[in-house]
C-alpha cells in the first residue's frame, strides 16, 4: 500500500519537477533530486492562506494517518488528501533508492500508474478531525449550574413524551447524575460511577423518542445504532467500535464534544446469548463482551468517517469515559421468564399462592430483575455495566389518544398547521381520534402505528382541499376513519355538510 501511494504521490511529483526543470532548461533525464522539490511544496502554502481557511479542524495525514498537530504541516494533494512531509520525504527516499529509470517506467508491461482521482469514492468524505486547543484547559461542554435539576428535565420530557412516568423520573435523575460526574470530572476520591442505562419496553411504546428527546433538549450529540447490525471484530457487519465513531460524526469530528455524548443502542436483547447453540455466538455473546469496555470507559481507536477501520481511513482516540450508554430493547419472552420466576416462589412454602397467580398480571415487565435479564441470555458482567434498570409500558388506547394531540410536535398538530397554510382548519371528532387509536392497537406497533393510518386517510384530504378556495374547516370523522363515511367539510361562512351530500 505504502509503494503504491507512493508511486502515486512520485508521479506526481516527477511531473511538476519535469516542468520546473524544462523551464529552467535542465536535461530531462536527470535523476530527480526529490529533498529540493519537497522544499518547494512545502513552501506553496503561505501561512496567512492557512490562518485564512483555519476551521479549527486539522488534516490528517493520508499515509500515516497521524493528525496536523503531531506529524506537522501537511502538503495537500487533489481530492482533499493530505500527506505529512514525513511521510512524503519517505516516499521519496523509496523511490530514490529504487534500481528504476521513471522514464521508462511507464512504458513496462504490468506497471500502472494510478490515478489520484481513482482514490476519490474511496476517501471518507470528512476525514478531518477538530483541533484539540494545547494549553486550555479541558473545560466541560456542560457547566454544573447549567444542567437542569432532574423535576425540570422531566418537565421537558412531559411537553413530548405521554405517559411512561417511571421511565422519564428514573431517565431524568440518572442524566442528572451522569452530568454531574461529567462536569466535576474528579470529586476528591469518591468516584461516581457511570449511570448507563437499559431500558425495558415493547416495541413503538417511546424509547427511542426518549432518547432523542433527551439529547436535544441537553444539546448534547446523540448516536443511535441498532445492535443486531454489530458483529465480532473481524466479521460481517459494524465493528462494536463503530458505535463511538458514529457518535463522533454527530459531533462533527470534534473528540471533546463526542466525548460527553450519548449512544442509544436499540434492540439490545437481540445480542442476547443463543441458546442451545454450539457454533461461536459472533453476533451475540461477543458483541456483550465487546461493548463491556466501552461501557465501562476506555480509550478506543476510532475510525473517523468511516464504519469500519481499514487502510483508507484515518484513526483517531475517544475516551468512552463520558459518553452514556443507553440501551434498549423489547425483550420479547422476558414476560414468561418473570411469571415463571413469580409463581414459583408463591408456590411454595406455608404461604403458597394459586400456581397461575400471576398469570393474568398485567405490566409484570415492570417487576424484572437481573437474574430474569440473565436467564434471558445477557450476561452478567453486561447487566453490571447498566447500573440503571427500567421498563416502559406498552401503550393502552387512551395513552394512544393522548399521543395524538397533546405532545408538542403531535401528529394532529402537524397536519392542522400544514392546512392552515391553506387556510383551513383542520378538526378531529372525538370519536374519530378512538377510532384510530383502536386500529393502532391492533397493529401491536404501538405509537408508531398512529402516523401510518393518519397518513392512509389524510392523503384524499391533503390532495383534494387545496383545489378549492371556499373550504373553511375540515372535520375528520369516525365513519371517515373507518371507511363507512365522509369527512365534513364546511364552506366559509357556511353549516357543517358531508363531503358528498
Ligand atoms: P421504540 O420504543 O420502538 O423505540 P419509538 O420511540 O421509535 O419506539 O416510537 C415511535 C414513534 O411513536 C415516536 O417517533 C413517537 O412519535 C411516537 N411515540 C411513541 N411513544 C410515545 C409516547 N409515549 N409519547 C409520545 N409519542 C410517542
Amino acid at each position: 500500500m505504502f509503494i503504491k501511494t507512493s508511486l502515486v504521490v512520485a508521479k506526481r511529483m516527477s511531473y511538476n519537477v519535469s516542468r520546473m526543470k524544462n523551464k529552467k532548461g535542465n536535461d530531462m533525464s536527470d535523476r530527480i533530486d526529490f529533498k529540493e522539490i519537497d522544499d518547494k511544496i512545502v513552501e506553496v502554502k503561505t501561512s496567512t492562506e492557512e490562518d485564512k481557511d483555519d476551521d479549527g479542524y486539522e488534516k490528517i495525514c493520508f499515509l500515516c494517518h497521524r493528525s496536523e498537530s503531531t506529524a506537522g504541516k501537511m502538503i495537500d494533494l487533489p481530492n482533499n488528501i493530505c500527506v505529512c512531509q514525513d511521510c512524503l520525504q519517505k516516499s521519496f527516499d523509496t523511490m530514490n533508492n529504487m534500481p528504476i529509470d521513471f522514464s521508462q517506467l511507464s512504458n513496462t508491461p504490468g506497471i500502472h500508474f494510478m490515478n489520484l482521482s481513482d482514490f476519490e469514492n474511496m476517501m471518507p468524505k470528512k476525514q478531518k478531525i477538530k483541533k484539540k486547543k494545547e494549553g486550555e484547559p479541558k473545560k466541560p461542554i456542560i457547566n454544573i449550574k447549567d444542567i437542569p435539576a432532574p423535576h425540570k428535565i422531566k418537565a421537558q420530557l412531559d411537553e413530548y413524551v405521554v405517559g411512561q412516568e417511571h421511565a422519564k423520573k428514573a431517565m431524568a435523575v440518572a442524566v442528572y447524575n451522569h452530568y454531574k460526574r461529567v462536569a466535576t470530572d474528579t470529586m476528591d476520591d469518591i468516584e461516581i460511577e457511570k449511570s448507563n442505562m437499559l431500558m425495558i419496553g415493547p416495541t413503538g411504546s417511546g424509547k427511542t423518542y426518549l432518547v432523542k428527546t433527551l439529547a436535544k433538549l441537553l444539546d448534547v450529540p446523540l448516536a443511535i445504532t441498532d445492535a443486531t447490525s454489530l458483529t465480532e471484530a473481524g466479521y460481517i457487519g459494524d465493528d462494536i467500535e463503530s458505535v463511538v465513531s458514529k457518535l463522533l460524526a454527530a459531533a462533527d469530528n470534534d473528540v471533546e464534544k463526542a466525548e460527553q455524548g450519548i449512544i442509544f443502542i436499540d434492540e439490545i436483547d437481540k445480542i442476547a446469548k443463543k441458546r442451545n447453540s454450539s457454533q461461536r455466538d459472533v453476533s451475540g455473546e461477543s458483541v456483550q463482551q465487546g461493548l463491556l469496555k466501552l461501557l465501562e470507559g476506555s480509550e478506543v481507536e476510532v475510525p473517523v468517517g468511516a464504519n469500519s477501520k481499514n487502510a483508507m481511513v484515518p484513526l483517531t482516540t475517544v475516551n468512552t469515559k463520558n459518553i452514556l450508554f443507553i440501551c434498549g430493547g423489547a425483550f420479547p419472552d422476558l414476560e414468561n421468564i418473570i411469571k415463571e420466576r413469580l409463581n414459583k416462589q408463591s408456590s411454595m412454602g406455608f404461604i403458597a399462592d394459586l400456581k397461575d397467580k400471576y398469570d393474568k398480571e398485567k405490566n409484570l415487565i415492570s417487576k424484572v430483575t437481573v437474574e430474569d435479564l440473565r436467564k434471558f441470555g445477557m450476561i452478567p458482567e453486561f447487566i453490571g455495566r447498566l447500573p440503571i434498570i427500567f421498563t416502559l409500558q406498552g401503550l393502552d388506547e387512551d395513552m394512544l389518544v393522548k399521543i395524538l394531540r397533546e405532545p408538542k410536535n403531535a401528529i394532529l398538530k402537524q397536519y392542522q398547521k400544514l392546512l392552515s397554510l391553506d387556510e383551513v382548519k383542520l378538526e378531529f371528532s372525538e370519536d374519530a381520534l378512538r377510532a384510530i387509536a383502536v386500529k393502532a392497537m391492533k397493529k401491536d406497533t404501538g405509537a408508531r402505528a398512529l402516523r401510518s393510518i393518519i397518513e392512509e386517510f389524510m392523503l384524499d384530504i391533503m390532495y383534494e382541499i387545496p383545489k378549492d378556495d371556499n373550504i373553511g374547516i375540515v372535520t375528520i370523522t369516525k365513519e371517515y376513519v373507518e371507511g363507512t363515511g365522509a369527512p365534513m367539510i364546511t364552506m366559509r361562512g357556511q353549516a357543517k355538510l358531508p363531503v358528498n351530500s
